[in-house]
């Protein structure tokens, strides 16, 4: 398939908004290996995080894809690892759905409970909805530690949900 080869080799372009789209259109073919492996590859060296935020978003995105993915990659524990550790909320936050289809998983459940304590709101909110009722009560908690002024730096992401 001489379009995904193409969009494969993008994703190491030296323009970042080449490789950013190039990820985005990946969104639409089902996930291969060769693909899964590109964009874990891409979402570990990128430094430029909405290109990172279109790479995890392609890993945990199903509702773009007509076929399921067939690949032998632990790609919930990629996603649990993005969630834990990178430094933008937009990136963290496009791991969520793709956790919320494998949400009965322990590790998964873990993650999203770590989550309810993550410095972005809107990812305490997409944690808490995913999470069992009981458990959304510890994102009232933080909103009011939000209002208080605990808030994370507007660099983190000034996007306001
Ligand atoms: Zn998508």
């Amino acid at each position: 398939m001489p379009e995904r080869a193409e969009l494969l080799e993008a994703l190491r372009h030296a323009d970042p908004d080449v490789r950013r789209r190039a990820a985005r259109a990946l969104d639409h073919l089902p996930l291969d290996e060769r693909t899964v492996e590109a964009l874990i590859e891409l979402a570990r060296r990128e430094t430029i995080p909405a290109v990172r935020s279109a790479a995890v978003h392609v890993l945990a995105c199903e509702g773009c894809k007509s076929e399921a993915c067939q690949t032998s990659h632990d790609i919930v524990g990629f996603l649990i690892d993005i969630l834990r550790n990178d430094v933008s909320a937009d990136v963290r936050r496009q791991t969520i759905d793709g956790l919320r289809s494998a949400d009965t998983a322990p590790r998964v459940q873990a993650a999203l409970r770590e989550a309810l304590n993550d410095a972005a709101f809107k990812i305490r909110w997409k944690a808490a909805y995913i999470l069992p009722f009981e458990e959304r009560e510890a994102i009232r908690t933080n909103r009011s530690g939000v209002r208080a002024g605990s808030r994370v730096t507007a660099a983190d992401d000034p996007s306001p949900y």
